[in-house]
């Protein structure tokens, strides 16, 4: 079975869904890998590194002859048209936002598999999660951003010319990226409190070294499946009077507060960002033409305040860091195309937990129910997949694993560093003891007569001689 990775062509998007260190498995699977020429480029990735991987570097036109096509975001109207019946394309197609796309496919008889459909929850999936991947490289290029655009030290500092306080960072939406942001602003040395609707976060945002902020005005908004409900009018009023009580006192805010198939909710209001100081910094990782956390801020657009205050809206922060949000896309991409191949080639199992969940259009027909509501037209029901002679004996019911909450696997990280940093003092401290050591005995057997070497000699040829 052949498959092909397509070269992105969205503006600005320099990401590729397949790096070469992937390749092996899937060869190993059985699979032709085809690379379409400059694939990798945005990501510094040449086609002569495809090639020592085991793939081939095959021309745009040879791409749709392809099995499987590989992709990060959803084709053009264009490239829908050149997309042939019976083939799979699989990326991250965005089917509740634009339907239109999937039904289109769906009429060429293209199966269209989407990444962000896939159940998050479910532990054997989690390597899959490009919307977890995705995230954490934004909530961590987020906070660099932030660090790049505000004039101060991030850290406390205390140096010869004076001390330098440390910038507190507040960050608004504690899902995946606002737990990396959380903690790379604690890397950086910064102050952190933090905010979610969703009370369970308090412990996760706390483990990482964040401040919770708890609201009086909004009690837990928890909705179905990890995510947040949508607030009503009024409880969104009262959270964002209380927010801005926060809000003035902050050197930097970054947002990252979402709500699934709604616009994202206004947490920092025109208001707020008035009680800023001039030089404070905002990230609205929330920002696309849907509408974003922050009332003033223009999608794709950094803009300064009358008050001083920079707003950034980046609308694709994965995108910014390609090499890296490359890495793991390719990883959730390949283990989702090996989920569903079986002796070389794609078995669609729509009963299949995983299949059946990301499977948006299949046979001609869309086959996501929560894409067909949208389109408003009736979900087609899956073909069994062979008669069934018996009923089958009750499978034993497999162990449940849970999944490893993000913020346990950031904080297992942190603890890592913890102790490689304290090992790395340990062994400082040693050297220096027996260096101290050494030189000790060094001047005890020296003779007493041997002139001290003079400073001149022991710098000017940087101690070489
Ligand atoms: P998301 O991008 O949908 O939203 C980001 C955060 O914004 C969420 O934490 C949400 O509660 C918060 N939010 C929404 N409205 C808000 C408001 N008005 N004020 C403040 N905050 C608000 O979230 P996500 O990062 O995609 O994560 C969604 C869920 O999936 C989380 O529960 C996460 O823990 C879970 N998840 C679990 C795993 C796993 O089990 N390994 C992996 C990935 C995600």
């Amino acid at each position: 079975m052949k498959v092909a990775i397509a070269k992105e062509t969205a503006p600005n998007e320099r990401r590729v869904a397949l790096v070469p260190e992937v390749i092996g498995k899937l060869v190993n699977a059985g699979l032709e890998v085809l690379v379409e020429s400059g694939a990798g480029e945005g990501s510094a990735i040449p086609d002569s590194a495809y090639v020592e991987a085991g793939a081939a570097i095959i021309p745009t036109s040879k791409v749709d002859d392809a099995d499987v096509v590989l992709r990060v975001q959803k084709p053009s109207a264009a490239e829908v048209k050149k997309l042939k019946s019976g083939q799979t394309l699989i990326g991250l197609l965005q089917p509740l936002i634009d339907p239109q796309t999937a039904q289109a496919l769906a009429d060429k008889g293209v199966t269209a598999v989407s990444l962000d459909a896939l159940p998050r929850t479910l532990s054997r999936a989690q390597t899959m999660d490009a919307l977890s991947s995705q995230a954490n490289v934004g909530g961590y290029k987020a906070v660099i951003l932030a660090a790049e655009a505000y004039g101060r030290y991030f850290p406390l500092l205390t140096t010869a010319a004076g001390t330098a306080k440390p910038a507190n960072v507040l960050i608004l939406g504690i899902g995946v990226a606002g737990l990396q942001a959380i903690a790379t602003a604690r890397r950086l040395g910064a102050q952190v409190k933090a905010y979610d609707v969703r009370s369970e976060t308090k412990e996760q945002a706390q483990s990482l070294g964040a401040q919770f902020l708890e609201l009086k005005s909004v009690a837990d908004a928890a909705g179905s499946g990890g995510y947040a409900r949508e607030l009503t009018a009024e409880e969104r009023a009262a959270q964002q009077q209380e927010l801005n009580g926060y809000i003035g006192g902050m050197d930097v805010v970054i947002t990252t507060a979402q709500v699934p198939g709604r616009r994202p909710p206004v947490l920092v209001t025109a208001d707020a960002v008035k009680l800023m100081k001039p030089g404070s910094v905002i990230v609205d990782m929330a920002a696309s033409d849907l509408g974003g956390n922050v009332e003033l801020s223009q999608p794709g657009e950094t803009i300064v305040t009358e008050n001083g205050v920079t707003i950034i809206a980046p609308t694709n922060l994965p995108a910014t860091m390609p090499a890296g949000a490359s890495a793991f896309y390719a990883r959730n991409i390949s283990a989702l195309l090996l989920h569903m191949v079986k002796d070389g080639n794609l078995d669609i199992d729509l009963s299949d937990e995983i299949t059946g969940a990301v499977v948006i259009t299949h046979g001609g027909k869309v086959v996501q129910e929560a894409t067909a509501k949208l389109l408003g037209i009736e979900v087609a029901k899956p073909e069994p997949l062979a008669p069934v002679a018996e009923p089958a004996p009750e499978p034993e019911a497999a162990p449940v694993i849970e999944p490893e909450p993000e913020a346990e696997i950031i904080e297992k990280v942190l603890e890592e560093e913890a102790r490689a940093e304290e090992a790395a003092q340990a062994t400082e401290a040693a050297q220096a003891t027996e260096a101290a050591e050494t030189t000790e005995t060094t001047e005890t057997t020296e003779e007493p007569e041997t002139p001290l070497e003079t400073p001149e000699t022991s710098t000017t040829d940087g101690g070489k001689s």
